[in-house]
């Protein structure tokens, strides 16, 4: 998505090798025509697929999958970080390594809101190692629910995680796909 590119080159700031910081406009600031756009071309990926569930993980990836959910017409589950006192019913559990945190986090969906006839599109921000992605995979499986794929903003390729699901047979669509960021120069793949 060249919008999405152009908006990486010209706002995007590398840390280190591997961490892309896009502040202004996904992770702390948000762009809303962007973000909407990016949920449209989304929705549209997989809009032949019968999806009635768009899932996420909070914090960062609640806003694209809303603006997918929109577009979609379908309700947006997002998945907990910490148990709330409110969450006293049956909770499908993950336990996620956190990529930016560096340590590992317990991610929850309650039983209600996904049910075995659900179609499932998991909807995040990044793809890196795949570690978010795998957890609310196995949420998904848990549910008895069907995976329709994942839709993901920026995909960094070096990271591998994308290769492992995909061979796991797991459709993943995403928008902006990173091969190297080397000296802070960011180089895009086709997606
Ligand atoms: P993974 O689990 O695939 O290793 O990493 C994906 C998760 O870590 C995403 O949910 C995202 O929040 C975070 N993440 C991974 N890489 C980056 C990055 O380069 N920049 C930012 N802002 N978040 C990242």
């Amino acid at each position: 998505m060249k919008e999405l590119w152009d908006r990486i080159v010209s706002d995007g700031e590398v840390i280190g090798k591997d961490v892309l910081k896009v502040d202004s406009f996904l992770n702390h600031q948000i762009d809303p025509v962007l973000i909407m756009r990016m949920g449209e071309e989304l929705a549209t990926r997989f809009s032949q697929v019968g999806i009635t569930k768009v899932l996420t993980i909070e914090a960062s990836g609640i806003a694209v999958a809303m603006a997918v959910g929109l577009s979609l017409k379908a309700p947006v589950v997002f998945a907990k970080k910490s148990r709330a006192v409110t969450q006293r019913e049956e909770l499908y559990t993950a336990e996620v390594f956190s990529f930016t945190r560096r340590e590992s986090v317990q991610i929850a969906v309650s039983a209600r809101y996904l049910k075995p006839d659900d179609t499932v599109l998991i909807v995040d921000d990044f793809l890196a190692h795949g570690e978010a992605l795998k957890g609310l995979v196995d949420v998904v499986k848990q549910s008895g629910a069907r995976l329709a794929g994942a839709g993901i903003v920026i995909e960094k390729r070096f990271q591998h995680g994308g290769d492992i699901l995909r061979s796991s047979g797991i459709r993943i669509e995403s928008l902006a796909a990173i091969e190297c960021m080397e000296n802070g120069k960011i180089t895009f793949g086709n997606t």
